[in-house]
């Protein structure tokens, strides 16, 4: 049974720091990473805030694959071309990301 709601998404819990804010923290990074809308995003959150620290972990862990390797998924999509590829210089999410600088030069013009 996998009722994970978006298994394709990592966040590594085990090792890293325990504390409930940078747990959450890391998956809302996540989320945003795998284009998750801000909506569902702030339900996550809000649903895992909502009780204990024991809440917190099951709310996460129902949320996204927290079984996995952490595996630095850095590959965006290209706001111009749509492709697929490595962000080199791990540009934020919340801005357009381009493939090549010849795409970001093609959705700024007019
Ligand atoms: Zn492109």
């Amino acid at each position: 049974m996998n009722d994970i709601l978006y298994p394709h998404v990592n966040v590594k819990i085990v090792g890293e720091d325990g504390n409930a804010f940078s747990i959450l923290g890391r998956v809302q990074k996540a989320l945003e990473r795998a284009k998750v809308p801000k909506e569902e995003i702030d339900a996550v959150t809000e649903d895992a805030m909502s009780s204990d620290y024991n809440h917190l972990l099951s709310t996460v862990m129902n949320t996204v694959d927290t079984t996995g390797d952490e595996e630095e998924e850095d590959l965006k999509v290209c706001a111009w071309c749509d492709q697929e590829f490595e962000d080199k210089y791990d540009q934020s999410s919340h801005e357009p990301v381009f493939c090549s600088d010849d795409c970001g030069v093609q959705f700024y013009k007019d």
